[in-house]
């Protein structure tokens, strides 16, 4: 632990969904090019204990950490942009402040006193901040969800407040993330809301140090000195971040605009930043932004309409496509429309490869089926993650084994063949949170199978879960006959982690979800193998223009 951790707010203001998230996440990475240690925390003044249990509808992604947290998705951006490992601690919502300090309360700790939002919930967000102290970081980043003027989010703020008290002014840099908005018909960018902004978060007694302002159009100087004397900021502490349609830019977007100098010349850090691999990193996936070589990709799902529903897929997806100097191509297909489609085998055979990504309930689950069908009939290259590797099972079966009526009981509590099914000795759940297999869990792989080729050396491998089903062990034989590989197996041998398709360029499905590892700078092995066939089976194929008429929209990586 030491004394001298200094701590980043990252607090929103004006609008929310600006890409605070990115903008703590590109902070983190300006840090650590400058050798810092940093760890990055997510508060979130929402009720809900975790995120786990919210319609990705309302909240996007949930991020799965290593040690089996279910948290917000910034904590993928976090993860990605630095390069390092989250734990559980690193997302505190008010769900879980509140509900230890009354489980508190009923021990009798509070020796009879009457427990108030201010000290009670406010030491404890305090204590929750401060326990990742531990880790022996420089630099503790925190994001407050939300934005200033939410009734939900005063308690956080008032605890940052408190922060700055406890652990020194000069030891706590705040920056406010607002927007700027531009009025068509005089062509200005206007700062009156995040003068607004910035008052209120003094009228709670914070004054912010930094204030990044995001806009769709160029900042003139003088909006810059306009920010800089309405709201009491160094007009150096005034950064401009317009949009972006590549994310990874983002740290050096704030590098250029003096960011990185401005906070390392508060802290006092002396050291320069060394920023070499991210530039060469962007620069590279710039490059297959502009490449003449397209994957087109579909992502078979049933959230498609929400694409921060699958952020690390896609993310996931953009590492892998620049190793291979590809331009992504990424169409989004609702499973629910897909299986009610008279055209979707063609629709599906126009593409270069197939995703289905991880998901709950029975909607869409056909569609879903009928995917891995056409990619197994089509020889279409395949990755399914999680539900999408029971859904290639469920095809499989279907299709290969004649086993008609082929389900997961999650689907079809009655189906004649339960290929995907709880563990004998789990019974069905009726609280839903946190009670499924999460977080990291060892691998075994079998040496000959493209999962084990894909490793390289690594083996046994740990991978991130989210499920309550699984591959039901009755069937392991008669599915191997068939020709299945079951490639990744748990150490004890009871659980299938990852399956293969035998006589097909890239049939796999893997139990966890390898998108949660993937980084910028080192693509996902099997994301990786799986664009890779993609991109082979596509040099086989004649080239004729594609006319998907399935929704369709350019990758904005
Ligand atoms: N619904 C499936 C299960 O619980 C798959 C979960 C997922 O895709 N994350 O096993």
């Amino acid at each position: 632990m030491t004394d001298t951790t200094k701590f980043i707010l990252c607090i929103g203001g004006v609008v929310s969904s600006i890409g605070k998230g990115v903008t703590a996440a590109a902070i983190g990475r300006l840090l650590k090019a400058r050798g810092k240690r940093v760890l990055i925390q997510k508060l979130d003044p929402y009720l809900n204990v975790d995120p786990g249990t919210m319609s990705p509808y309302q909240h996007g992604e949930v991020f799965v950490t290593a040690d089996g947290a279910e948290t917000d998705l910034d904590l993928g951006h976090y993860e990605r942009f630095t390069d390092t490992e989250l734990r559980r601690e690193c997302n505190v919502t008010a769900g879980q402040v509140y509900s230890s300090v009354i489980e508190k309360e009923r021990r009798g700790d509070y020796l009879g006193r009457t427990i108030q939002v201010i000290p009670h919930i406010t030491d404890e967000i305090q204590r929750r901040i401060m326990q990742l102290r531990k880790d022996d970081v420089d630099v503790i980043i925190v994001e407050i969800g939300g934005t200033v003027g939410d009734i939900e989010g005063l308690p956080f703020l008032e605890a940052v407040r408190q922060l700055r008290r406890s652990v020194g002014q000069e030891n706590v840099l705040t920056i406010h993330v607002t927007f700027l908005p531009f009025i068509q018909a005089t062509g200005e960018l206007k700062t009156k809301p995040t003068q607004h902004s910035t008052r209120e978060l003094r009228g709670i007694g914070i004054q912010p140090q930094v204030i990044v302002a995001r806009t769709d159009h160029p900042v003139s100087q003088e909006v810059i000195e306009k920010i800089s004397l309405f709201c009491d900021v160094d007009p150096k502490a005034v950064i401009p971040l317009p949009t972006t349609d590549l994310l990874y830019e983002v740290p050096l977007v704030l590098e250029y605009a003096g960011l990185g100098r401005y906070i390392a010349d508060y802290f006092g850090f002396n050291e320069e930043p060394d920023l070499s691999d991210w530039r060469s990193l962007v620069a590279r996936m710039r490059k297959t932004q502009h490449a003449t070589n397209e994957l087109n990709i579909g992502v078979v799902g049933k959230y498609v309409e929400l694409h921060d529903a699958y952020i690390s897929v896609k993310a996931a997806l953009t590492h892998a496509v620049s190793q291979i100097g590809c331009r992504l191509n990424l169409h989004w297909i609702n499973s629910g429309q897909l299986e009610k489609d008279p055209d979707y085998r063609q629709k599906l055979m126009e593409l270069d490869g197939i995703i289905v990504p991880g998901g709950f309930g029975p909607r869409g689950v056909e569609g879903m089926i009928l995917a891995a069908e056409v990619a197994l009939e089509e020889q279409i290259p395949y990755l399914g993650l999680c539900l999408g590797m029971q859904t290639m099972c469920i095809a499989f079966a279907r299709q290969r084994l004649a086993l008609e009526g082929a389900n997961s009981t999650e689907f079809d509590e009655a189906t004649p063949y339960p290929i995907i099914d709880l563990m004998p000795d789990q019974t069905r759940v009726t609280d839903l949170g946190g009670t499924m297999r999460l977080g990291h869990f060892p691998c075994q792989l079998v040496p000959g199978t493209r999962a084990a080729a894909a490793y390289g050396e690594e083996n046994p491998i740990l991978e991130r879960h989210r499920h309550r089903f699984e591959f039901n062990n009755a069937f392991r034989e008669l599915f191997q006959q068939g020709g299945m590989v079951f490639s990744g197996i748990s150490p004890n041998g009871h659980l299938i982690e990852i399956a293969e398709g035998k006589d097909h360029p890239f049939m796999l499905g893997t139990q966890f979800h390898p998108e949660f590892q993937s980084r910028p700078d080192a693509a996902h092995p099997l994301f990786l193998a799986f664009v890779e066939a993609a991109k082979a089976v596509r040099h086989l194929m004649p080239q004729v223009e594609t006319a998907v008429s399935v929704q369709l929209e350019r990758s904005s990586y």
